[in-house]
């Protein structure tokens, strides 16, 4: 599979410049859309399943235009938009065997086999008769993302997938779509939590302001940050002076003062101690870097 971005934009129609020139060529395996609020992932991700309109730029589907054959890319999409909400009063497994049908499971038996499976899957066997509407939060995302997978779709776009989800629900959805990335599937996920991208994601791209900051392995960005991260301990003085030169990324409380870890481009102090970068280091400092030079 083969998705391949170019020179997207999206202007809404309030004059909103929300896309500006996205260029961009997704392959196999999972691709992180990483960026705070506002940025553009779920303008870009709404594009790419067809449900809106680019106002410049295309996209094609392994050769498929996005415009010109949207009935064919419909057919390998599933999507787990962010706001998924149930407007019915389907008992769970019914309203995953209504999104197999839709899917195109046309045979029962075999639908009904594969709607049982992803109950299990998801955690909603137990509940399976109890109406959609009425589940918890956490179970209606699951649904939701039973509901996108079940078609056994090519490309998999999901919106902050971890949204309501508690930490053992999370390391789950984590396991399903790394199952699935091993196939020849393309899964998107946008997220502002940068935790949902590292352990998951061979490829990202950094979002700002509608721009793509940055485009590559999550390696590859934290290589960019070495040299940029240091730990300090420091005093109350020191530490607010600090505060407004550098980026902080973690502050913990040490015998005299405190002990922090920040990012910035020159370093801080003498007694600062250069740290191995993460990729939280590495996402903090590409947003300050980005911010901070007024060409971009
Ligand atoms: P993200 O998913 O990264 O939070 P969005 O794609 O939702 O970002 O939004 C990108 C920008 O476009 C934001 O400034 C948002 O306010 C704006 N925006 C989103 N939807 C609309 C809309 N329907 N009309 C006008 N502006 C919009």
């Amino acid at each position: 599979m083969e998705i391949k971005i170019n020179d997207l934009s999206k202007v809404y129609p309030n004059g909103k410049k929300a896309l500006s020139d996205i260029n961009l060529r997704i392959e196999n395996g999972m691709f992180g859309l990483l960026g705070p609020n506002g940025a553009g992932k779920s303008t870009l991700m709404r594009i790419l399943v067809t449900l809106m309109t680019p106002s410049h730029g295309s996209v094609s589907v392994n050769g498929y235009d996005l415009i010109n054959n949207r009935g064919d890319i419909r057919k390998m999409l599933g999507y787990l938009p962010q706001d998924f909400r149930f407007f019915t009063k389907l008992k769970t497994w019914e309203f995953l065997d209504y999104a197999a049908s839709l899917s195109g499971i046309s045979n029962k038996k075999m639908r009904l086999a594969k709607v049982d499976e992803w109950l299990e899957k998801v955690g909603l066997f137990d509940v399976r008769e109890r109406n959609a509407n009425k589940l918890s939060g956490g179970m209606k995302r699951r649904l939701g993302i039973a509901q996108a997978l079940i078609g056994e779709p090519q490309i998999i776009v999901v919106d902050e997938p971890t949204t309501g989800l508690d930490p053992e629900e999370r390391i789950r959805f984590r396991n399903i779509l790394s199952e699935l990335s091993q196939k020849d599937v393309i899964i998107m996920l946008s997220t502002h939590i940068v935790g949902d991208i590292s352990s998951i994601c061979q490829n990202l791209a950094l979002l700002n302001n509608g721009k793509v900051g940055f485009n590559g392995s999550p390696e590859e960005l934290i290589s960019t940050t070495r040299g940029h991260v240091w730990q300090i301990t420091t005093s109350g003085m020191e530490y607010e002076t600090l505060k407004e030169n550098y980026a902080v990324i973690s502050t913990i409380p040490a015998e005299e003062g405190w002990e922090i870890q920040l990012v910035g481009d020159n370093l801080p102090t003498i007694d600062a101690i250069p740290i191995e970068p993460n990729l939280e280091h590495a996402y903090v400092y590409f947003m300050e870097y980005l911010t901070n030079h007024s060409n971009y």
